[in-house]
């Protein structure tokens, strides 16, 4: 291993190679282009531009790409090589401001719900230089915003950054009104956990589904899954062990605060999680993390799997996105503080939070919603689909005690005025954290457990950002115009828990009594990508989305658009990969195993009938009854794909999608999952889930 401090960041045109390499005048305009969000000037960025290709090229880059991130959840680049011709047929190696500041992809192959149609034909990308350029596979990589020529964003970082700016204004008028003038930039901070699976090569690419899906489509249960819970935390094992230093090495050379990793609890299942960072940042970052997962598991044999639920009946993978709202001085207002001043501060954003969260749960629900996550959510290995915060027994001791008006401490019985009383300490300890809540409070942040592993960050980021925005804007109005601050104050966070304290539930979030429990308390169950992305265009949605500039109402219906488009895409391509692999892999395995046992049967009837065939006939049995059942629901499943094709609307096709083929999907897999316990294994076409999870 090398020298780590020297590595870190040695890929990146970070804070001290910009120090380094531009002149005073140039960096310091850079830096407050930054800082405030400015368009750089032209003159200003050619400098930029190229001292970045000096340092590019010095560690060996050849190209250079504007790196993006379309709605396809992914990240995008083309490269172009710095190479530029000159007169006596030699090339120059050039890179110029304006290819630095923007870019021009063909980029009409990529969603944008209808918006390109409408509007213009080609988008183009601009620079953000709030994510330092860095350097991959020889490649200068530029992160830049992805737009369409009329400015809609066709992207997942220009509503970040959008949503970024509107929670720095709206916080910003809540801080002067308690006095921190000298707070110039307020942004949310973010931490994501990233779980992963990793499987032998070999065996992946005999899998389809896997190559196709990111998950298998059928499998049965091994004998062994993760009853025993000896996965979870154990010591890594050394073709893991090794993966995982090349992928912390890289990373860091990339300035990703890898830090933590260990083994989860299904088998071959595993955790990165950085150090957090700005949300932008961290969105950035949680890209590369993927990416660089599936390459570096490519070079040792392996292959990494993001989706949220690769095997059945075992964990599934999400992402926890632990998030907080930070000042440039260093302060985190979700922090409790040392003085009952700083404690009312607290209070107050808590208390945005808690109006946010209940208040827009179909928002916040949306924003994790994929099929592959309607795997996980509600089946007792994540959060339900069900939105509540969870806030620990002291916080919500001290709440309730000022909803009602009565003392925190019960022997002391002394009322709790806000601005007045000091908070008791919130012991940050992990050891009675609640793990089964969807958005917990954990001492100085919010662990929003829903996300699903393979997804970006930046669709949930958006939600929090503006939601939480938004409920700040709306205290701000009062604060603003209130004649008594500390009266209004306290009104403002007593209205908030009151109203809002449905959120609240500090039990067990997979038990079935929440289920009821959050239904009497009126809160929202969307079961499914399908139910929930009606709510997307709901009238307080736009107005919200709107008010703080973050979607037109043309990007939101742009967004429910290829949310439901990449739904109904997922399902069609699983159920056409199954019946594949049935028809051209199963059914022929099928087969033969009949044959070779019909064979036996008529063997030994030839030699005498005396001899007993009962075994090899009552599998003859048992399977032809199975293949039967398997033929009618191959029947059933392509039937009801064709079917699809006949929906009047988008929504209907989805739900369609949802509630026949999907269905008809699982149908199909239960009979192959039987089949496969029935049939000798050297007639089985594909490798089992016993294969998959133990293989490496
Ligand atoms: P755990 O016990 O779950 O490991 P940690 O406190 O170690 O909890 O943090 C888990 C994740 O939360 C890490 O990625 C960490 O960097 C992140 N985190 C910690 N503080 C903050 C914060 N203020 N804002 C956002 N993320 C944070
Ligand atoms: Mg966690």
């Amino acid at each position: 291993m090398q020298d780590i401090p020297n590595i870190f960041g040695n890929m990146v045109f970070n804070d001290k190679v910009m120090k380094q390499r531009l002149p005073k005048e140039v960096y310091k305009a850079l830096k407050r282009t930054i800082a405030e969000q400015k368009h750089l000037n032209l003159d200003v960025a050619n400098i930029v531009a190229t001292a970045m290709k000096e340092w590019a090229i010095e560690k060996g880059a050849t190209h250079f790409t504007h790196w993006f991130q379309p709605l396809t959840g992914v990240t995008a680049e083309k490269h172009d090589s710095f190479i530029s011709p000159v007169d006596d047929g030699n090339v120059i190696m050039e890179f110029s401001g304006k290819e630095l500041v923007r870019g021009e992809p063909d980029a009409s192959s990529f969603p944008s719900g209808g918006i390109r149609s409408t509007f213009e034909a080609r988008g183009y990308t601009a620079w953000d230089p709030t994510s330092y350029a860095f350097i991959k596979d020889n490649t200068l990589c530029i992160p830049t915003a992805f737009c369409s020529y009329s400015g809609e964003a066709l992207d997942k970082k220009t509503p970040l950054l959008r949503s970024l700016q509107a929670i720095d204004k709206e916080s910003k008028r809540i801080l002067k009104i308690f006095g921190h003038d000298n707070v110039k930039r307020v942004i949310t901070t973010v931490g994501p956990e990233q779980e992963f699976f990793l499987i032998d090569k070999e065996l992946y690419q005999k899998r389809p589904d896997l190559i196709y899906c990111g998950r298998t489509l059928f499998g049965a249960r091994p004998p062994k899954g993760q009853e025993l819970e000896d996965h979870y935390f154990a010591s890594i094992k050394p073709r893991v062990s090794a993966f995982m230093k090349e992928l912390d090495e890289e990373l860091w050379k990339l300035g990703v605060l890898a830090k933590t990793k260990h083994n989860e609890v299904a088998p071959a299942q595993h955790e990165l999680a950085p150090i957090f960072t700005t949300v932008n940042i961290a969105a950035d970052h949680n890209q590369l993390i993927m990416e660089l997962m599936k390459t570096i598991a490519n070079k040792h044999d392996l292959v990494c799997l993001l989706h949220e639920k690769p095997f059945a009946g075992v964990n599934g993978s999400g992402k926890h996105n632990n998030w907080s709202i930070s000042t440039d001085t260093g302060i985190n207002l979700l922090e409790p503080g040392e003085t009952p001043y700083e404690n009312a501060q607290f209070l107050l954003f808590l208390s945005a939070v808690i109006k946010a969260v209940d208040e827009y749960q179909d928002l916040l629900r949306i924003s994790i919603a994929n099929a592959g996550n309607d795997h996980r959510l509600g089946a007792n290995e994540a959060p339900p689909a069900i939105i509540s915060v969870f806030l620990g027994d002291e916080l919500t001791a001290i709440i309730e005690s000022i909803e009602n008006d009565t003392g925190y401490n019960q022997k002391e019985k002394t009322q709790m005025e806000i601005g007045a009383t000091v908070l008791p300490h919130f012991p940050k300890d992990t050891t009675d954290r609640n793990r089964t809540s969807p958005f917990a409070f954990t001492g100085n942040k919010f662990e929003f457990r829903m996300l699903g592993s393979s997804s970006s960050i930046s669709d949930a980021n958006v939600v929090l950002n503006t939601i939480v925005a938004e409920a700040l804007s709306q205290f701000a109005d009062r604060l603003e115009s209130a004649g008594d601050f500390k009266a209004e104050l306290t009104a403002i966070i007593k209205e908030s828990i009151k109203k809002h304290k449905r959120i609240i539930f500090n039990g067990n979030n997979y038990s079935e009594e929440w289920v009821k429990e959050s239904e009497k308390r009126g809160l929202l169950n969307l079961k499914s990508t399908v139910e929930a992305v009606p709510y997307f265009i709901s009238e307080k949605n736009i107005n919200l989305f709107s008010k703080h500039n973050i979607f037109s109402e043309a990007e939101i219906h742009s967004r429910y658009h290829i949310m439901l488009e990449e739904y109904i895409k997922v399902i069609h391509i699983e159920a056409l990969t199954i019946l594949d692999m049935t028809k051209r892999g199963i059914i022929p395995s099928i087969v033969d195993y009949l044959k070779d046992l019909t064979e036996v049967v008529k063997n030994k009837k030839a030699i005498s009938s005396a001899i007993n065939s009962q075994l090899e006939e009552s599998l003859i049995n048992v399977v032809s009854d199975l293949s039967a059942c398997l033929y009618k629901n191959i029947e059933k499943l392509d039937n009801s794909i064709l079917e699809a094709k006949n929906q009047d609307s988008l929504l209907n096709t989805a739900k369609y999608y949802r509630e026949v083929v999907f269905i008809n999907m699982q149908e199909l897999r239960s009979v192959i999952d039987n089949l496969e316990t029935k049939i000798g294994k050297k007639y089985w076409p594909f490798p089992t889930y016993g294969e998959l999870l133990y293989s490496v």
